[in-house]
């Protein structure tokens, strides 16, 4: 496997990665193309199979994890597993892209740990575990038993952070929105080789 650049951004559920990670895909300058995951969560509200997910039962998704198909996988929540298929990273990289991840904590740095220098890995830190569950509360797309799952996962998850690249915190969306598009910007950009003067 070989290409562009990858961007991971992960953080505990509900705190707000996925509104920088659509912010970030609409900035043209960046080349950034999203890598859909498996998964064999159900399908929620007017989610689309191929664009937000593949969606997929167990059994086909332990079928990919014995054929050595991921780059990862997590099982994320009790039977739901999530994972990066090898396959898209490739055909992402083969369009000329640099790749970008919405991806739990563990699936990150799993990623960063097999493409050291070609990974930015992003932390997006929430302001407090209690703002998380209002945000969860509010996007009502899960069962309180569901949220109290995410929520409980949170903290250990938080934990995690220092093991990043760097950490973003949203407690204003669009401070963090501009911060993220600097960051990835300068990542993303080729270096100005050493001795050259910049054309005005
Ligand atoms: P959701 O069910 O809310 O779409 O996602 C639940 C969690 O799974 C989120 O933290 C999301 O970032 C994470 N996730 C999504 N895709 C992947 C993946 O391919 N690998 C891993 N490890 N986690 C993922």
């Amino acid at each position: 496997m070989k290409g562009g650049k990858l961007i991971i951004f992960s953080a505990p559920s509900g705190s707000g990665k996925t509104t920088i990670v659509k912010y970030l895909l609409e900035q043209p300058e960046l080349n950034l193309a999203f890598s859909v995951s498996a998964t064999s969560r159900s399908r929620r509200g007017n989610e689309k199979d191929g664009e937000h997910y593949y969606f997929m039962s167990v059994s086909e998704f332990k079928k990919h994890i014995k054929n050595d198909d991921f780059l990862e996988w997590e099982e994320v929540y009790r039977d739901n597993f999530y994972g990066t298929l090898k396959t898209e990273v490739d055909r992402l990289w083969a369009a000329g892209k640099n790749v970008i991840f919405d991806i739990d904590v563990v699936g990150g740095l799993r990623i960063k740990k097999k493409f050291p220098k070609e990974t930015l890995a992003v932390f997006v830190k929430p302001p407090s575990v209690d703002e998380l569950k209002i945000r969860l509360k509010k996007r009502s797309t899960e069962s309180d038993d569901k949220i109290n799952m995410r929520i409980a996962k949170a903290s250990v998850e938080l934990a995690t952070a220092p093991q990043f690249d760097t950490v973003i915190k949203n407690y204003d969306l669009d401070i963090a929105l501009k911060e993220a598009q600097a960051l990835v910007l300068e990542f993303v950009s080729p270096p100005t080789p050493k001795g050259s003067v910049k054309k005005s």
